[in-house]
């Protein structure tokens, strides 16, 4: 079989029905977190028919398979992952969660559906393949860290003989036109850090301030300090968003509660940015406070770090994705996306790049349609070949 983009493209579209109703037995059963049994059941099902070895994973319902090309070379990973999120779906799709409270609301049943369409194609043309092609199927990317769980395992050495040296992750977004591939080099998306921290005053009655020490004004101070720490700290081209997401303090009119409470997110595209940012804002709190003889308790949750696109292989998808799909379909975004992603992990330690695959249904302006992650998201399913000939595509480059 010749390595022919336009041959590639049609076979996915030949194979559409399949990977269509693979990807609505997975949205009408939505699994959460780290341990998916009856994913996992399917795409082993669905790999079971092809010649690939595989393997799971020990402290999550990972699936790790291997596909051997007809001749030796190095090793190339893609990646899907496979959770759901804590919603409940209100899209009225025929085929829409029977699951209350967990819905496929990021399209990650879109990716698995389309890494496995790639599997297929990728089996069917294995004499093109010089090396091996791992495919990693992870639960837990809703902020449960499966990808760095998956790393801890060994991910990287399932072949020996050679270790993973390149990835490739698409990525479905509903308010991207559907059927354009995007991405861009470097930054893609942000890293994600979560805080939380108490502000301890002393509590007392309402009528008598002086007598107490209200947490309330220096809360609220707090949450004005980061904005201007933010707008004249940071460097506007390496930026960082803080966000102040939850605040509670008090009861009732009358007393002046002993602490207020506050938690958000700050989001980076560097790692020296992060660092900066994350200090900073335990520092500005911390003397806010002291300012007013009162203390805080600061607690930061790390979350994942940046996904950085290695500038070379984000090229190469553009130039895959417009030999497959057509110059109007590659487009080279602007600016990054400030969610996160723990693709970043495999990101930190081998070469590679996440592309964003537009689905955005027909009929609906890009712009207006309901998010990632929405009660009402819905992808447009036509826009899947596109995503198995640009799995399958990165693979025959990266191992001609
Ligand atoms: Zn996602």
């Amino acid at each position: 079989m010749p390595n022919d983009p336009a041959e590639l493209f049609s076979a996915a579209r030949d194979d559409a029905d399949r990977t269509i109703d693979l990807r609505r037995r997975l949205h009408r059963h939505p699994e959460i977190g780290l341990q998916l049994p009856q994913t996992q059941a399917t795409v082993l099902d669905a790999l079971a028919e092809l010649p690939i070895e595989v393997t799971t994973g020990k402290s999550l319902s990972s699936v790790v398979g291997v596909l051997r090309g007809g001749r030796p070379g190095p090793t190339y990973l893609l990646r899907a992952d496979m959770d759901a999120l804590q919603v409940f779906e209100d899209s009225d799709l025929p085929f829409a969660s029977e699951i209350p409270g967990a819905m496929h609301a990021c399209g990650h049943d879109t990716h698995v559906a389309m890494l496995l369409g790639a599997a297929r194609l990728l089996a069917e043309r294995r004499d093109l393949l010089a090396g091996q092609v791992v495919l990693m199927f992870q639960p837990g990317e809703e902020g449960q860290h499966g990808a760095r769980y998956m790393l801890e395992e060994g991910l990287l050495d399932v072949v020996p003989e050679a270790p993973v040296s390149g990835a490739f992750a698409v990525h479905t977004i509903s308010n991207m036109p559907s059927g354009t591939i995007n991405v861009r080099p470097g930054p893609m998306m942000a890293a994600a850090d979560q805080w939380r921290m108490t502000v301890r005053g002393r509590g007392g009655h309402a009528s008598m301030p002086h007598s107490a020490a209200d947490p309330i004004p220096v809360a609220a101070e707090i949450v004005l300090a980061l904005q201007s720490m933010v707008t004249r700290r940071v460097d506007v081209f390496d930026p960082a968003v803080v966000t102040v997401a939850h605040i509670t303090a008090g009861s009732r009119d009358n007393v002046i509660p002993e602490t207020a409470f506050l938690e958000g997110t700050i989001r980076t595209l560097s790692a020296e940015r992060r660092r900066d940012v994350v200090e900073a804002v335990q520092r500005v709190a911390t003397h806010v406070a002291a300012a007013h003889e009162m203390t805080v308790t600061w607690e930061h949750i790390a979350g994942y770090p940046v996904t950085v696109n290695d500038v070379g292989v984000a090229a190469q998808v553009l130039d895959t994705a417009a030999r497959l799909l057509g110059e109007q379909q590659a487009r080279l975004m602007p600016a990054p996306v400030m969610g996160a992603e723990d693709f970043s992990y495999l990101l930190e330690r081998v070469p590679g790049a996440m592309a964003f695959l537009g689905a955005c249904p027909p009929g609906v302006e890009p712009a207006g349609a309901p998010a990632n992650h929405s009660n009402l998201v819905v992808f447009d399913e036509e826009a899947l070949p596109a995503g198995v000939a640009l799995y399958a595509q990165m693979a025959l480059d990266a191992l001609r």
